[in-house]
Order: structure tokens, then sequence, then C-alpha cells
């Protein structure tokens, strides 16, 4: 049985805080780090809390989220 998980890319990541404002658990954060272009990606620490609801995998224009499957 395959379950899905959140997947972020940090290097597609521009900072834009769409993903952050979408989130209607604000679970989103962006990071201290950089990526290899200069911008703070954005984490999901608590990815428990995480509801698929895929509100910010659809408004990013990167695709920097994407749904993973994990057995
Ligand atoms: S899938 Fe939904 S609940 Fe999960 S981080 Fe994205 S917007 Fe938040
Ligand atoms: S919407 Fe995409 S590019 Fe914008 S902050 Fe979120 S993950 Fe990064």
């Amino acid at each position: 049985m395959k379950n899905l998980q959140l997947l972020i890319i940090p290097e597609r990541c521009k900072e834009c805080g769409l993903c952050r404002d979408a989130c209607p658990k604000q679970l989103l954060i962006t990071e201290d780090n950089i990526n290899s272009s200069g911008y703070h990606p954005v984490s999901l620490p608590n990815a428990e809390k995480c509801s698929l609801c895929g509100n910010c995998i659809l408004v990013c224009p990167d695709l920097a989220i994407i749904y993973e499957e994990v057995s």
C-alpha cells in the first residue's frame, strides 16, 4: 500500500511565499539557509500535521512542491 507525502525541492524554490500564504495550517516556513540561486527555500518541519490538501502544490509557480509516493 502506497501513501503520499509532500516533497519539497529546495533548489527550485524562489522564496515567493505563495505556498506559505496558501497553507491553511501555516505549516510551511522559510529556512535560514540559501539554495544555489541565493533564495531561502521553504520547508515543512511538522510534516505529520500536513493534511495533503495540495494547496501549496497548486500555487507554487516553480513546481518546487510535489506529492511523493512512499511505501
Ligand atoms: S498540502 Fe496543505 S496542509 Fe500540507 S503543507 Fe501544503 S497547504 Fe499545508
Ligand atoms: S510557492 Fe514554490 S517557489 Fe514560492 S516559496 Fe513556496 S515552494 Fe518556494
